[in-house]
């Protein structure tokens, strides 16, 4: 809490002053075009690994950034509250693109890898959405040794995620008409790299200046 209270005395001090055009405008309203989940692990930093300004990312963190699949009528199976971040972003914000973003060192995925019999229970029950996880085959990243069980876990566990955020019609909608990516990446603390699925030939590839450029020119068709 001490660092907290610094923080917001040093950025109004010092940070303030060269954001406050960006807020004014910001208070107008938001145009974030990306929707992204991730984990509430302190370690995950998406707005410094990504280098993302206010008004970038909207964003839903939770433990293990799970997303509970919908039933056979479209609706939620658990808590509401990711599909409505998932409903607002892209429907409301018509965000383009979606992102699951997992890490290494996961507290969430190491207690289910481990079958661990001390987990408290409300989080046992939610970790139940990311059990489906376990049955997938393994993955690979680009320039980084196998994972052990708990990563290579979470590093499944994003794809079991973006098929749970498929189960919901409203987003096949969108992927089919062409207004909406979903896309899997996965933060590994140590190197802070992070690492996105490449849905050419279906590998983890380490998001650097040059797969980054390759990304840009499929999407954008920048040069
Ligand atoms: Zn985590």
């Amino acid at each position: 809490m001490k660092k907290l209270v610094n923080g917001l005395i040093e950025f109004q001090k010092n940070l303030r002053p060269q954001y406050t055009e960006r807020f004014a405008e910001l208070a107008l309203g938001q145009k974030p075009d990306v929707l992204f989940f991730a984990c509430s692990d302190s370690r995950v930093v998406p707005n410094l690994f990504a280098s993302t300004e206010p008004g970038d990312l909207f964003v839903l963190r939770n433990v293990g950034n799970i997303i509970p699949p919908a039933n056979d009528q479209g609706i939620s199976t658990a808590d509401e509250s990711e599909l409505a971040a998932l409903e607002f972003a892209v429907m409301k914000l018509q965000v383009k693109d979606v992102v699951v973003c997992g890490h290494s060192c996961c507290g969430a995925m190491q207690a289910l890898a481990n079958k661990a019999m001390d987990i408290p229970p409300h989080l046992k029950s939610w970790l139940r959405h990311a059990e489906g996880a376990t049955n997938l085959s393994e993955q690979y990243l680009t320039d980084h040794p196998p994972l052990d069980k708990a990563d290579q876990l979470s590093l499944k566990n994003v794809l079991w995620q973006l098929e749970h955020i498929k189960s919901y019609p409203f987003v096949i909608e969108a992927i089919q008409e062409g207004r909406l990516r979903v896309h899997a990446w996965w933060f590994d603390i140590r190197s802070a790299s992070v690492y996105g699925l490449d849905s050419e030939d279906d590998r983890f590839h380490k998001i650097d200046s040059m797969y980054g450029q390759t990304l840009l020119n499929r999407f954008f068709h920048e040069h």
